[in-house]
């Protein structure tokens, strides 16, 4: 690919741009209005200085500037998540991932193999699939079967729910159904007692509080870890949904003693149902805290629960008769709160995924007054024309994730999410085309440990509407697929834009986050690109991945270190 003619992006030609970094590729697409693919990005003191062509760039250099040609290589900017949940989801990465398990035999044979030998411990497991169990309600039972006597967990894929076996919900004194704050409830058979099934945070809680915890400092290794693995699929950045650890900052602060973080993280954290004024005040005094590559920055709300569980909030009732009310037992009390956090210029995002829901929340903040607070939406599942008519109207931006629809729903319609809405609200799954095509912005993300966090699957799924390297597997509602550029930019500008900021592009004066791919994201088939190798990640300038393409020694905080 050859670079187009393009405005001028140096500064005059008589002062010196002396970058401390040069990377080249044959593609570097800048997302950036008006400036189109150059070969060439300067760097310097962690900001771009210059972009241009191969010939332009030998220009620039100095016997200091180091030069990285990546050849037949794709520079993007820096890839963002939108929404996850790294810290949240620490504990739960370290149990059994069941997300590879096709039956009942197979989450079995996982967690039996699983469980400690000779002692009575804990066995966990996450990313269970609630089709597994077919037309039935998922039960604790299958736990007793694969460790009798032991006390297991088991989260389920949404995060929303959990399974547990009799010796946890002994060990936790839950005989029945009980009484909370919130739409969280403790599921029962046709005598009253409780089947294992626990649905939403609160009734969770009853069980994580008691299970045995990692140490701080295993937890600060497994942060770094996590973070780290995610900037090896070409991420830099990425918005972090809630801060229910309560020693979630001490952890970010003793992780940045320890080296930096493998990516910057955006901490929203969460405003929930009940809350007092002082402890509002507090989410509101908690904004702007921050680290070198972390900062706490708008707040996280919930307004339903999920398809799957019965616990999101429709217009009419499921097929089984549930999802029919708000996870807050007062939804006025939601919108009294946001226009509380609104007032004081933070930016909001809720979960809404029921069309009700979604409806509640986007009338809710068309309703503000517009002061210039971009606040988002996150997941919105199933999407009625008149709501996302709102959408447009009032400006409201969008936050979606490609994967739960390719990993958690069928073409054909047979999935539990598909069964439980029926055929007409199941045609409405995902409309992520549909909001670009009417101009709203798109954030995309992974919602990890919900679905995978690697982006480069993401992006192919959000182009192929199911899942990448599954080419057999038929595509759900492919009229939704976004173009290549779309989705990337749905990882990048769309990202910065769906929270009020500029950002997720190449340009002279933007922060250096960068990353290189192997494989072109806007012109290599999905799949294969799925696969491509991550060449390089850079953050301010300085490599996170790829550090030994940059010879024996980078500048790190404005000084020299080996590598
Ligand atoms: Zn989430």
């Amino acid at each position: 690919m050859t670079a187009q003619p393009q405005p001028p992006t140096a500064p005059d030609a008589l002062a010196p741009i002396a970058p401390d970094v040069i990377v080249m590729a044959d593609a570097v697409h800048t997302l950036a209005p008006g400036l189109g693919d150059v070969e060439a990005v300067a760097v310097r003191d962690g900001v771009v200085v210059a972009l241009g062509s191969r010939a332009d760039a030998r220009a620039w250099s100095t016997e200091a500037t180091r030069v990285v040609d990546l050849g037949a290589a794709a520079v993007t900017p820096g890839l963002v998540d939108g929404h996850l949940h790294p810290i949240s989801g620490l504990e739960l990465a370290s149990g059994v991932n069941l997300s590879a398990c096709v039956d009942l035999d197979d989450v079995r044979a996982a967690l039996a193999a699983a469980a400690p030998t000779g002692e009575e411990g804990w066995v966990s497991g996450w990313a269970l699939d609630p089709n597994l169990f077919g037309d039935v309600e998922p039960h604790g039972g299958v736990l007793d079967e694969a460790c009798p006597g032991r006390p297991v967990f088991v989260m389920l894929f949404d995060a929303h729910s959990a399974i547990v076996s009799q010796r946890a919900l002994s060990l936790a004194e839950i005989a029945g159904e009980q009484e909370f704050g919130d739409a969280s409830r403790i599921a029962v058979d046709g005598e009253g007692a409780p089947t294992g099934l626990l649905l939403e945070n609160q009734a969770m809680r009853l069980v994580e509080s008691i299970m045995p915890r990692a140490t701080f400092d295993e937890r600060v290794d497994q942060l770094h870890g996590l973070l780290r693995g995610m900037a090896t699929t070409g991420i830099t950045g990425a918005h972090v949904m809630d801060m229910h650890d309560a020693d979630a900052l001490d952890l970010l602060e003793a992780a940045e003693l320890a080296g930096d973080l493998g990516i910057r993280l955006r901490i929203s954290p969460m405003c929930l149902p009940g809350m007092t004024d002082a402890e509002m005040a507090d989410l509101i005094a908690l904004q702007g805290r921050s680290g070198r590559r972390w900062v706490v920055e708008g707040v996280k709300l919930m307004i339903d629960g999920t398809i799957d569980n019965g616990t999101a909030w429709l217009r009419e009732p499921d097929t089984r008769g549930e999802s029919t009310d708000p996870l807050w037992l007062d939804p006025a009390e939601y919108a009294e709160r946001v226009a509380f956090l609104h007032a004081a210029g933070v930016p909001t995002a809720t979960h809404a995924i029921g069309d009700r829901a979604i409806e509640f929340v986007v009338r809710t903040l068309a309703g503000l007054p517009r002061t210039g607070v971009q606040h988002r939406v996150e997941h919105i599942e199933t999407l009625p024309d008149d709501v996302l008519a709102v959408f447009v109207e009032a400006g409201i931006a969008a936050s979606m994730q490609p994967t739960h629809c390719t990993h958690y729903t069928r073409a054909d319609q047979t999935d539990n999410w598909s069964v439980r809405l029926g055929r007409e609200r199941a045609d409405r799954a995902w409309r992520i085309g549909d909001l670009r095509a009417a101009g709203v912005t798109v954030a995309l993300g992974s919602d990890w440990p919900v679905a995978p966090y690697d982006a480069r699957a993401s992006l192919a799924d959000a182009v192929l509407r199911r899942p990448a390297l599954k080419p057999d597997v038929d595509p759900v509602l492919p009229a939704q697929a976004l173009s290549a550029r779309q989705a990337l930019e749905g990882y990048t500008s769309h990202v910065f834009a769906s929270i009020g900021e500029e950002g997720g592009t190449l340009a002279v004066g933007s922060p250096a986050d960068l990353a290189a791919f192997a494989l072109d994201p806007l012109t290599a088939d999905p799949d294969d690109f799925a696969g491509a190798e991550v060449l390089m990640t850079l953050i301010d300038g300085v490599p996170v991945i790829g550090r030994e393409r940059f010879g024996p020694a980078v500048v790190e905080n404005g000084e020299e270190v080996s590598a």
